[in-house]
């Protein structure tokens, strides 16, 4: 695939349009916090992005929207088997204290009996693209080999999936762009993205299904602000904004654990105000968890009467090993009756392997040792920088074997995605824009709600996409090496 424009750009053009391009992000508040005392306001810079947006292909776009109400039906299914997470997740919560302390409110609550049945999910499903050679398709002669992109799933995200407001705003700053460069139709190939309308649908649901006119949406935010917080305000202002006498209050683990009260009827009450829904976007990490106190907010959160988005099971649905599970021939099925579903869902996952102890397990180390530069070995976490490349692999599960091998069960073992790989200018707040390799990572919003088999609200909610560096390892854009991108459909 070709950039937008042939690169590199001359030296004068590259200056004015990165200028304006930086002017435009600020203008239209795509912008992050840079750091200093306390993350304040006082410190705010653009947020990195690309200077062009990049070609994704029509075909694969539409086939990634296509697929995501299979994705939100899937979790929500998934989430209602208890035999299946349990199962799942057994040999993880063994060696993994994180996924056992979540798997244990889950555990405690479906036993008390589940209050709030509705569960809101605001996911969001990442995709590479691939660029594996594979000979399908290609002439008898069967000399030439093609080389089709494919749409591959990294992971689905069901608790905190971030971005919702800046799509919009990036695919802004790319028009602007391709205007001053004078590409015509520019704006035929960027397409609409609707990211915080949808979730802001899936708020306002939520929060009339709960059926108390006062009663507020909280969001659950960690103790110091990060980096992103203007990507949260801009939900939480939204919802204010086109939902007059809405509130949105923001609160940490520690405030709710100290602040929040579970009234008899499993009603949550914060500050003299009732709590209709909980959106969760802290709370997927160790590091939110300081202390007990954390985990009794969490499980005070998990027994009331509040719409959870993410409820726990939903979060527990969204964890690697499940996801590998899911992977494996015949699962899907379980959860999915639609044959239709089942191979538009299949497509778009890589292999997955098992660490479990056994043979089956035994085997995919076997295999990852003989050639680790093939695989990613991905632990319970989320929000980047946790998995385990190449060589890496080789010593980490070494180390494992050395010590307790059983530990290898707390990751899981995925096919490595080779994504195509194509020049683009990285702006970042006091850097040069530098001209890199780069490869996309196409995400697409899913908003559901339900209760058990009923469907209130099953969309597909709009896009987010991320260039990364090509020179490894992993992280988003306020962790790592990733910038803010647009799809340039072709
Ligand atoms: P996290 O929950 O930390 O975001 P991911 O599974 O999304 O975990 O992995 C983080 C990043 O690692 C992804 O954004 C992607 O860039 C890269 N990655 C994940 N899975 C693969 C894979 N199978 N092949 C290549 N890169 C991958
Ligand atoms: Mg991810």
């Amino acid at each position: 695939m070709e950039p937008v424009v042939p690169l590199p750009l001359d030296l004068s053009t590259l200056d004015s349009l990165t200028q304006s391009a930086k002017d435009y992000a600020v203008l239209n508040g795509l912008t992050y916090l840079t750091g200093g005392q306390n993350n304040t306001s006082d410190l705010v810079s653009f947020a990195p992005f690309a200077l062009l947006p990049s070609p994704v292909p029509r075909a694969l776009f539409v086939q990634a929207r296509a697929v995501q109400k299979d994705f939100n039906l899937l979790v929500h299914r998934v989430s209602h088997d208890r035999a299946f997470l349990s199962r799942c997740l057994s040999s993880v919560v063994k060696v993994d204290n994180f996924t056992a302390s979540l798997f244990h409110i889950y555990e405690q609550v479906q036993e008390e009996g589940v209050t709030q049945p509705i569960c809101l999910g605001l996911h969001r499903s990442d995709y590479l693209l691939d660029n594996t050679t594979n000979n399908d398709g290609v002439g008898t002669n069967g000399v030439t080999a093609c080389r089709q992109l494919q749409l591959k799933q990294t992971e689905i995200n069901t608790i905190a999936a971030a971005g919702a407001g800046f799509g919009e705003k990036i695919a802004r700053v790319h028009k602007h762009v391709l205007n001053l460069l004078g590409v015509a139709d520019a704006y035929k190939h960027i397409p609409e993205n609707r990211a915080l309308d949808s979730q802001l649908d899936g708020f306002v649901a939520a929060w009339e299904q709960y059926g108390s006119q006062k009663a507020i949406i909280v969001f659950v935010v960690e103790e110091e602000r990060c980096r992103n917080v203007f990507g949260q305000r801009l939900s939480e202002f939204t919802v204010m904004e086109r939902h007059p006498g809405l509130v949105v209050k923001r609160y940490s683990l520690r405030q709710i654990a100290e602040d929040a009260e579970l009234k008899s009827d499993k009603t949550l009450f914060i500050h003299g105000s009732e709590v209709a829904v909980v959106y969760f976007r802290a709370g997927y990490s160790p590091a939110h968890y300081p202390t007990e106190k954390e985990w009794s907010a969490r499980l005070k959160i998990e027994r009331s009467r509040a719409i959870k988005c993410p409820c726990i099971s939903y979060h527990l649905a969204g964890t690697k090993k499940v996801q590998q599970e899911l992977a494996q021939p015949g699962v899907l099925e379980r959860f999915l009756e639609d044959p239709k579903a089942v191979s538009r869902v299949r497509a778009t996952f890589a292999g997955q392997h098992t660490l479990e102890m056994g043979l089956e397990g035994d085997r995919t180390v076997q295999m990852v040792m003989r050639s680790p530069e093939d695989y990613v070995m991905k632990p319970q976490r989320e929000g980047g920088g946790n998995n385990i490349y190449g060589e890496d692999i080789r010593t980490v599960l070494n180390e494992l074997m050395q010590k307790d091998f059983e530990e290898r069960t707390a990751y899981i073992v995925m096919d490595l995605i080779c994504p195509a790989v194509l020049q683009n200018y990285f702006i970042r707040p006091g850097d040069w824009p530098r001209l890199q390799d780069s490869s996309c990572e196409l995400g697409i919003y899913g908003v559901f709600m339900a209760e058990g088999d009923q469907v209130f609200h099953n969309k597909q909610g709009g896009h987010y996409l991320r260039t990364n560096g090509s020179s490894g390892g992993d992280g988003g854009v306020y962790v790592g090496n990733a910038v803010l991108d647009s799809p340039y459909l072709v």
